[in-house]
């Protein structure tokens, strides 16, 4: 008798691991947690499902003037080894995929099974690298962090600098994003409206961040698609909680067919029925569902209206953020620290940039033109008693503001280009 009861508790490991192992999102989990944290929170949660079921009737679909509507997003990387330090053409990539995905501009999107090809929606949402940072300079909307840590282990210490992190720009008026290495076998979570600022926004891992990303199943950048889904107050198809094995749950959203759990991969037969609806299918193609990356491709016209309740609602800030202006770029110069030499200034063909101190801060440098276009940029330059030579005999002749930034501070400095 021993051997298969020994053969079968190893293949119970074996099984509750390779599900421990699955990547999965840890929204439900996160909000669970702060639900627990914060009583007042639970209220909160309820007047804006109010709001949003009010909302909803008051706007039925196709009701309203047609806007599309932009939202500043400011990706956080935060790295402990240059895999994860993500370049800015790979957090580019996660923009494009976001605005095919939110206006229905995917290609992908051909393959919705016939029978929900009319409550396919163009959300009318779309997304930007913010232009203009919290303290009115101009910026490439990305923060590059060095830390010690090596895996967050889920937790959202990732949001805060004092715990090696770096903090939310303000959540009123940017979408945050953190990337980094998540852990715990997590491949993203967000916070629904509602959510203190200091937590709000999203947490997505390194390898699944953009498109082409560094995994095999989760590499077309869905897992921001539906991360953003749940900060827009969507919840997954099965409902709040991690399943719905007595289908008396609901996600709030009359044209998605209830099911009973997520589904994975993506070797579904269509229809795949789990909640005797009689006339649906489970809708595993849908971006709140958990297939793999090419295996979803759709929101449905009741998932935008909840977001757009949102949008006109708990997250109506976004909409008024300066975060996309023209920024202008100060005249005002800050003064450079007195540790920091920048030589010759006037200058034709070069200039260099040197540090008394040996410390090696590690800074990005940009030149911005006074119309606050940036017309170079080096991340992540180690500063340090070698002088760095930047090439500057391309730019036309003017005067240009030559940014440094590092984490703690950013300085600024008036250069003047002749010919
Ligand atoms: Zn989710």
């Amino acid at each position: 008798m021993k051997l298969p009861i020994t053969i079968a508790s190893i293949f119970l490991v074996f099984l509750s691991q390779a599900f421990a192992q699955q990547p999965h999102c840890g929204t439900s989990e996160k909000m669970l947690e702060a639900l627990e944290n914060d009583p007042s929170l639970a209220r909160t949660r309820q007047e804006i499902e109010s709001f949003t079921q009010q909302w909803i009737e008051n706007h039925p679909e196709g009701s309203s003037e047609r806007v599309v509507h932009t939202i500043p997003v400011v990706v956080h990387v935060v790295y402990s080894s240059s895999t994860q330090n993500i370049s800015d053409a790979q957090i580019q990539s996660q923009i494009t995929v976001l605005n095919e995905d939110y206006r229905k501009m995917n290609s992908d999107v051909s393959g919705v099974p016939s029978v929900w090809t009319s409550r396919v929606a163009d959300c009318e949402i779309q997304f930007a690298l913010a232009t203009c940072d919290p303290d009115g300079y101009a910026t490439s909307g990305i923060t590059r962090t060095e830390t010690t840590v090596t895996d967050w282990n889920g937790s959202d210490n990732v949001k805060f600098t004092s715990m090696g992190g770096h903090d939310a720009w303000p959540a009123a008026s940017y979408l945050n994003i953190w990337v980094c290495n998540i852990g715990s076998g997590l491949l993203g979570f967000a916070y629904q409206p509602g959510i203190s600022a200091s937590l709000d926004g999203l947490v997505i891992g390194y390898r699944y961040f953009g498109r082409p990303s560094q995994h095999s199943s989760y590499n077309l950048g869905r897992t921001a698609t539906h991360e953003i889904g749940h900060y827009f107050n969507l919840d997954h198809l099965w409902g709040a909680g991690a399943d719905n094995l007595n289908c008396t749950a609901d996600d709030g959203v009359a044209d998605t067919p209830k099911q009973e759990a997520p589904n994975f991969d993506c070797d579904i037969p269509f229809p795949h029925e789990t909640c005797g609806t009689g006339v649906n299918s489970d809708m595993f193609n849908n971006y709140m569902d958990y297939g793999d990356d090419v295996c979803m491709f759709f929101f449905t016209n009741g998932q935008k209206s909840r977001m757009l309740a949102a949008l006109n609602g708990p997250r109506a800030s976004l909409l008024s953020s300066n975060g996309l202006n023209q920024c202008p770029v100060g005249i005002e110069e800050q003064m450079l620290h007195t540790s920091i030499n920048i030589y010759p200034n006037p200058t034709s063909d070069f200039i260099h940039i040197q540090s008394d101190q040996s410390d090696n801060l590690l800074t990005d440098i940009r030149i911005i033109d006074l119309s606050g276009r940036m017309v170079l940029n080096m991340p992540n330059i180690r500063l340090g008693h070698a002088a760095i030579r930047l090439s500057v005999g391309e730019l036309s002749e003017g005067t240009y503001v030559l940014e440094l930034r590092s984490d703690k501070e950013v300085l600024t400095e008036k250069i003047n280009i002749i010919k």
